[in-house]
C-alpha cells in the first residue's frame, strides 16, 4: 500500500487528506486555518480521534511542519519516508496543462508564470509545494490544475468574440475552474447510466459557495460557466457571475471606485450576499425565506434561474442530455433548491422522484423512473481524484 497526501494550499488555509492508494483509504485528514496569524486553528481527524489546536503559524512552511509532525506523533505514518507522494490542488494551469504533471523545476517555474492569469491562487498554492518539497523532498510532487479538464474545450467555447489580437497577445480566452470536480463527477455518472462512455451527454452542476456547469460529451468537457477568472457564469455566494462589463466602469464612476474597488463589488459583495443584504450562505438564505423575507426569495429564485438557463445552453450545447449531476456544498445537501432547478425542466419530460431528492450529502439518483433525462446527486471528491493522478505518476 501507498501512502500519499492530497493538498489544498489557499493563502490563508492548508487542506490535507492522506490516503491509501490504491484502496483509496482515508487515513486522516484535516486543515491548517488563519496561517499567517498568533492565533491560526489546526484540526486534525483520524479514526474516531479529532485533535483541535490553537498556536501561532506564521507561514506555510510552519504549517506543513505542524501536519507532519501530528502524522507522526499519532502513529498515523511512522516516518516522513512513508509518504511518497504529495498531489497539489493548483487553480490555473492555462493553456500549458491539459492533464496533471510532476513537478520539476521547469514546470513549476511555468506554474509561476501562470500566477499571472491567477494572482490571488496560484502563488498559495506555489508556496505549498515548496512547503512540502523542503519537508518530503523524496517524496513525488504532482500538480492537479483545476483548468485541465476544460483543455477539451473547441474554440467555439473557449474564445470570447472579442479582439482576436487580445487572444493571441494575452491568452484572454475561457479556462473555466473546478475541473477536477466536473472529472470526478461526469465519469460517476458515466458509470450510472445505461450508455457507451463515448456517447454520453452530461451536464455537471457543481454549487458551492463559488458554483459552475460543464457540459460533458463523451467523457470530456466542451463547455463550462466560469470563464478567464472563476467570477463569470452562474450567480454564486459572493461573486456576481455574469453581467454586462460595462457595469465596471459605470460602477466606478458613480461610487468613485478603482479598479479594484469595482472587482470587489463583483467578487465579493454581489451573488447571494448582494441580493438578500444579508447573507452569501444558502443555509441563511432559506432561513430568510421562511421568516418571509423578500429579498431572501429573490436571492434564491434569481440563484436557481441562472442555473436552469445554463442548464437550458447546455442541452443546446450537448444536444440533449443524458443526466444532470448536482455536486458541492449546495448540489450536495440543498434538495429544494434542485427541485426549483429540475421543474423548470419539466417540459423536457424530467421527472423527480421527491423522496430521493429529500436526502442530504450521498449519492443518490434523483429523477422519476419514467424521466427523459436522470438526475443524480454526487458528492465530489478532489481529493481522490488528486490522489489518483499523482499515484498514476509511481512507477
Ligand atoms: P462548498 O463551497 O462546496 O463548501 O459549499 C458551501 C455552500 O454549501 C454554502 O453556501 C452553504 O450554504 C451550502 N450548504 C452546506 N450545507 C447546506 C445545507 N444543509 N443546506 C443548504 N445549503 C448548504
Amino acid at each position: 500500500m501507498t501512502k500519499i497526501l492530497a493538498i489544498n494550499a489557499g493563502s490563508s488555509s492548508l487542506k490535507f487528506q492522506l490516503l491509501e492508494m490504491p484502496a483509496e483509504t482515508v487515513l486522516t485528514e484535516g486543515i491548517v486555518e488563519r496561517i499567517g496569524f498568533s492565533d491560526a486553528k489546526f484540526k486534525i481527524e483520524f479514526g474516531d480521534e479529532e485533535i483541535k489546536v490553537t498556536e501561532e503559524v506564521l507561514d506555510h512552511t510552519k504549517a506543513v511542519d505542524l501536519v507532519m509532525n501530528a502524522l507522526v506523533d499519532n502513529n498515523i505514518v511512522a516516518s516522513f519516508d512513508e509518504i511518497v507522494g504529495v498531489g497539489h490542488r493548483v487553480v490555473h494551469g492555462g493553456e500549458k496543462f491539459a492533464k496533471s504533471v510532476v513537478i520539476t523545476p521547469e514546470m513549476l517555474a511555468t506554474i509561476e508564470e501562470l500566477s499571472d492569469l491567477a494572482p490571488l491562487h496560484n502563488p498559495a498554492n506555489i508556496t505549498g509545494i515548496k512547503a512540502f518539497a523542503e519537508k518530503l523532498p523524496h517524496a513525488t510532487a504532482v500538480a492537479v490544475f483545476d483548468t485541465a479538464f476544460h483543455q477539451t474545450m473547441p474554440e467555439v467555447s473557449y474564445l470570447y468574440p472579442i479582439k482576436n489580437e487580445l487572444y493571441k497577445k494575452y491568452a484572454i480566452r475561457k479556462y473555466g475552474f473546478h475541473g477536477t470536480s466536473h472529472k470526478f463527477v461526469s465519469e460517476r455518472a458515466i458509470e450510472l447510466i445505461d450508455v457507451p462512455a463515448e456517447e454520453s451527454k452530461i451536464i455537471t452542476v457543481h454549487i458551492g459557495n463559488g458554483g459552475s456547469l460543464a457540459a460533458v460529451k463523451g467523457g470530456k468537457s466542451i463547455d463550462t460557466s466560469m470563464g478567464f477568472t472563476p467570477l463569470a457564469g452562474i450567480m454564486m455566494g459572493t461573486r456576481s457571475g455574469d453581467v454586462d462589463p460595462a457595469v465596471i466602469p459605470y460602477i466606478m464612476e458613480k461610487e468613485g471606485l478603482d479598479i479594484n474597488g469595482a472587482m470587489d463589488v463583483l467578487n465579493k459583495q454581489s451573488g447571494l450576499l448582494g441580493i438578500s443584504e444579508k447573507s452569501s450562505d444558502m443555509r441563511d438564505i432559506e432561513a430568510g425565506i421562511a421568516a418571509d423575507e423578500k429579498m431572501s426569495k429573490i436571492a434564491y429564485d434569481l440563484f436557481a434561474k441562472r442555473i436552469a438557463d445554463y442548464i437550458g445552453s447546455y442541452l443546446v450545447t450537448l444536444g440533449g442530455a443524458d443526466a444532470i449531476v448536482f455536486t458541492a456544498g449546495i448540489g450536495e445537501n440543498g434538495p429544494e433548491v434542485r427541485r426549483i432547478i429540475l421543474e423548470k425542466l419539466a417540459f423536457l419530460g424530467l421527472t423527480i422522484n421527491h423522496e430521493n431528492n429529500n436526502t442530504r450529502g450521498k449519492e443518490i439518483e434523483i429523477s422519476g423512473p419514467d424521466s427523459k433525462i436522470k438526475a443524480f446527486v454526487i458528492p465530489t471528491n478532489e481529493e481522490i481524484m488528486i490522489a489518483r493522478d499523482t499515484f498514476s505518476f509511481l512507477g
